[in-house]
C-alpha cells in the first residue's frame, strides 16, 4: 500500500506507470468527523465510477483508468495529483448554499466553476485563480484546462443522469498531470456528486449519509442501476 485515504487506498501497480486503487466500505463526512461502515459500499462506487469513466472516455476525456481488475479495484495511470478540487455546481445546494445564504434547490444563472484546496486539516478552503498560480499549485493553463474538461464533463453528465430519472445538481472533480497533459483522476460516484431524483427530488447521494436520511446505499443501488438501464 503507498496510500491509504478516507474511502479508497492506493497499491503499487503492475508497472511503474500504474497504480491500483481499491475502493473500499468506509465512509466518512466534515472532513472525517463522522465515519461509518457501508458494507458494499466500495463495489458499487468502483462499477459506478468506472461506468462512468467509460462512458467520459468514449467521449473524448482522458482518464486514470485503465480498467477495473475485481470489484473494488480499478488499475490506473499513476498521474502526479494535483492538490485542488474542482467543484462543478448547476443548482445552489450544500457548502454554496451555506456560504451565501442561497436556497438549496435554488436555480443558478450559469454553471460555476470552484477550485478548493485538497487539504482536509484546512477543511478544503476555497481558493481563487491567483492564489492558487501564486502558491505555484497549477499554472493558469493548467487552470484553464480543467475548467474546460470540467465544463466538458458536466454537459456530457447532466444528459446521462437525466436519462436515468436524475438531475445532477454539483459534483467534485480531481484531475493529474500524466504524459505532458491532465487527465481525470479519482473517482465520479454518490459519494462525490449531489444526485437527486428528478420525480421526488430524493436524495441518492452522499448527503443520505452525512444528514441521516435513511438507507444511504439504497440511493447509490439507484444510481448504480439507473445508469445502467436496469431500472
Ligand atoms: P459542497 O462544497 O457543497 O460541500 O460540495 C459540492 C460537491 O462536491 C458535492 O457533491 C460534494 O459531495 C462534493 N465534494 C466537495 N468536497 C468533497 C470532498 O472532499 N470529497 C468528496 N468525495 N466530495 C466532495
Amino acid at each position: 500500500m503507498i496510500l491509504r485515504g478516507k474511502a479508497k487506498a492506493v497499491y503499487r501497480g503492475s508497472d511503474e506507470d500504474s497504480l491500483f486503487i481499491r475502493f473500499n466500505d468506509d465512509t466518512t463526512a466534515f472532513d472525517g468527523e463522522k465515519a461509518a461502515v457501508l458494507p458494499g459500499k466500495g463495489a458499487i462506487n468502483a462499477e459506478i465510477s468506472a461506468f462512468i469513466y467509460r462512458y467520459l472516455a468514449e467521449n473524448g476525456i482522458a482518464t486514470h483508468l485503465i480498467d477495473m481488475v475485481d470489484e473494488n479495484t480499478a488499475l490506473v495511470r499513476r498521474a502526479e495529483i494535483i492538490m485542488i478540487e474542482v467543484i462543478v455546481r448547476n443548482i445552489a445546494a450544500g457548502g454554496f448554499s451555506r456560504k451565501y445564504g442561497i436556497a438549496e434547490g435554488s436555480p443558478l444563472k450559469n454553471t460555476i466553476i470552484e477550485f478548493g484546496l485538497k487539504d482536509d486539516a484546512l477543511h478544503d478552503p476555497m481558493i481563487n485563480e491567483s492564489q492558487i498560480t501564486a502558491i505555484g499549485l497549477a499554472s493558469a493553463d493548467e487552470l484553464a484546462e480543467m475548467s474546460r474538461q470540467a465544463n466538458r464533463i458536466n454537459e456530457l453528465l447532466t444528459p446521462l443522469f437525466d436519462n436515468a430519472g436524475i438531475i445532477l445538481v454539483d459534483f467534485k472533480l480531481e484531475f493529474g498531470r500524466y504524459g505532458g497533459g491532465i487527465i481525470l483522476c479519482d473517482e465520479i460516484s454518490p459519494d462525490s456528486c449531489r444526485l437527486w431524483d428528478k420525480s421526488t427530488m430524493e436524495k441518492l447521494d452522499k448527503d443520505r449519509f452525512r444528514r441521516d436520511l435513511g438507507d444511504v446505499l439504497f440511493g447509490y443501488r439507484q444510481v448504480l442501476n439507473r445508469i445502467k438501464g436496469i431500472e
